[in-house]
C-alpha cells in the first residue's frame, strides 16, 4: 500500500487556509471539520505552511487568548515535510515517527493533491497486518 491507495480510500479533499486568516477562524475550521491540521496555501495554491491544533494550543499557552486575533501565518510551521502518491506506508510511518508530527500533505508537481494523517496510516497498516495473518492462517490450514 502506498499514498495513492490511501487517497483512493479517503478522497483528496484538503482543508486549507491562507496565511492572512485569523487563528480563531482556523481553529473554527479544525473544530467544525473534526480534523487536527490545516494546510496553509500561498497565492499560487502551493503549500506555504501547516498549522495543527498543537500550534494553536502552544500560542495560546505562551501568549494568551488574544493571540487568536493574529494571523495564522505568524504561528504556522513553514518547513513542511510532504510526500508524493508513490510514498509507501512504511515510509510514512518513519517520517511521522522521526518528525513527531501526525499530518503529511501530498504534493504532485508542486500542487497539493491530498493529506495523510496518522489515523489513515494506522488504519491501513492494521488492514495490511490483518490480511497477512489471514493469508498465513489459510496457508497453514491448507499446507
Ligand atoms: P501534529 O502532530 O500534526 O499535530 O503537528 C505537530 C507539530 O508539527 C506542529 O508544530 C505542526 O505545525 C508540525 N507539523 C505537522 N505536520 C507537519 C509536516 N508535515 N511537516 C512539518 N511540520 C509539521
Amino acid at each position: 500500500m502506498n499514498v495513492a491507495g490511501m487517497l483512493k480510500a479517503k478522497g483528496r479533499a484538503v482543508t486549507t487556509a491562507r496565511p492572512d486568516e485569523k487563528i480563531q477562524d482556523v481553529a473554527l475550521k479544525l473544530a467544525s471539520k473534526k480534523i487536527g491540521a490545516v494546510v496553509i496555501v500561498g497565492d499560487a495554491g502551493a503549500v506555504a505552511g501547516i498549522v495543527s491544533e498543537r500550534d494553536i494550543i502552544r500560542a495560546v499557552a505562551e501568549q494568551g487568548a488574544l493571540v487568536l486575533t493574529q494571523t495564522v501565518g505568524s504561528i504556522m510551521t513553514k518547513s513542511v515535510i510532504t510526500c508524493t502518491e508513490a510514498t509507501s506506508i512504511e515510509e510514512m510511518m518513519a517520517v511521522m515517527t522521526q518528525g513527531r508530527f501526525r499530518h503529511v500533505p501530498v504534493v504532485d508537481h508542486g500542487a497539493l493533491v491530498g493529506i495523510i494523517s496518522i489515523g489513515d496510516v494506522v488504519k491501513h497498516h492494521i488492514a495490511e497486518v490483518q490480511m497477512e495473518v489471514t493469508a498465513m492462517r489459510d496457508y497453514l490450514a491448507t499446507g
